[in-house]
């Protein structure tokens, strides 16, 4: 599933006839085109929150230059991000640091130096208290607080009941700006992303990987006074040589297009429905050895006992080498998991019911094998 972009499948013939049709009229002009208005129009159709949006080349970008805007907007240095989501590469956004109430960040990679990781300060996800506790003290140094709504990078973790709320409350007490990272969500959970599922409404948004229709695209976007903020019109540089590059543009526009057919997302969420459905009582069988988790069309699997699970602390201590034998064993049966128990699965519109009896039949097998 290519990590999360293909939610209508491998190779979809509308999407490839799209990019086909357009590179027969360049590859790139360098300079605005009717392609990217189009799919503007169409995310800002989509998207609660989005009244403005900027197209780049990847979700990276896309968070990189949000995290920029909302510095250049608030005149603040300092950033909250929460402890295991995962935002792209740039520096300043690959600081996870320890659990536990937010301390400076230290670098998660070698590469980030201690300069860039100090104004990013790193909360637990589900936890008001702790990030009450951080904006009560640094609030008028912090631009923006940036999370995945649903973290799918640090296996799925749920947002508790009320959670999500919470967060825009404290951003909104405190003068924070909230950046919501779609780029896994949005257009996933549903046609507006998490914020139209959880009905909270960030300031700035980032989109990716199913906004390209598998070619490379980002966007971010939101309220209309940031966004005025950017170059030529406002003083936050950012610009790009390929970005809104007419051939991942119409692919863009051939997907969301797809996207807003009626029943599309009734059609996946019962997919996801099924899955669950047919494979919790597998799952059942071992015990309480393996715990699955799912949101609409995203799931894992975990190698725990522990069945809560709404904590990055609790995910660590999952078995993950245990999780390298069972992607073997699936691997032996024709299923291709995502290749580490951090990542999540997607279903794609592609999936049928046959599939998806074909993937609980080898993970019951797979988890026979392994585990008795
Ligand atoms: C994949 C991902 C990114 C980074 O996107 P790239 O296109 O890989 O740079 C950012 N945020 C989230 C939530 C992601 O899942």
């Amino acid at each position: 599933m290519s990590w999360g972009p293909l939610i209508f499948g491998h190779a979809d013939p509308q999407v490839i006839e799209a990019v086909r049709e357009t590179a027969l009229s360049g590859t790139s002009f360098g300079t605005p085109h009717r392609y990217e208005v189009e799919l503007a129009e169409l995310v800002i159709s989509m998207v609660p929150s989005i009244e403005k949006v900027r197209f780049v080349s990847s979700g990276t970008e896309a968070t990189m230059s949000a995290v920029r805007l909302a510095r250049g907007f608030t005149g603040r240095d300092k950033i909250i991000k929460l402890d295991g989501c995962y935002h792209g590469h740039a520096d300043f956004l690959l600081v996870a640091a320890g659990s536990g109430l937010a301390t400076f960040g230290t670098p998660d990679s070698a590469g980030v130096t201690e300069g860039n990781a100090k104004d990013t300060l790193v909360v637990p996800y589900n936890d008001l208290e702790a990030l009450s506790a951080v904006l009560e003290k640094e609030s008028t140094s912090i631009a923006a607080l940036i999370l995945e709504p649903v973290p799918c990078n640090y296996g799925l973790i749920l947002p508790s009941e009320g959670y999500l709320k919470g967060v825009r409350e404290l951003c909104d007490r405190y003068g924070v700006l909230l950046i919501f990272d779609e780029v896994i969500s949005g257009f996933r959970l549903a046609k507006g992303g998490a914020q139209e599922y959880f009905e909270v409404t960030p300031d700035l948004t980032t989109l990716g990987k199913i906004l390209g229709g598998g070619l490379p695209v980002g966007a971010y976007g939101g309220r209309k006074d940031i966004m005025a903020k950017i170059a030529p019109e406002g003083p936050v540089y950012q610009a790009g040589t390929l970005s809104g590059n007419p051939l991942a543009m119409a692919a863009g526009i051939a997907t969301m297009k797809k996207l807003n057919n009626q029943n599309f997302y009734t059609d996946l969420s019962a997919k996801g429905r099924s899955l669950r459905d047919k494979l919790v009582p597998v799952i059942k069988k071992f015990n309480g050895a393996v715990q699955f988790r799912d949101i609409e069309s995203i799931f894992c699997l975990y190698f725990t006992a522990d069945t809560d699970l709404s904590t990055v602390d609790q995910v660590r201590k999952c078995d993950m080498k245990m999780f390298g034998t069972f992607h073997s064993a699936m691997l032996k049966r024709g299923i291709y998991l995502s290749p580490s128990g951090y990542e999540v699965g997607f279903l794609s519109s592609a999936h049928t019911e046959s599939e998806i009896d074909r993937t609980v039949a080898a993970i019951a097998e797979s988890l026979e094998e392994i585990l008795s």
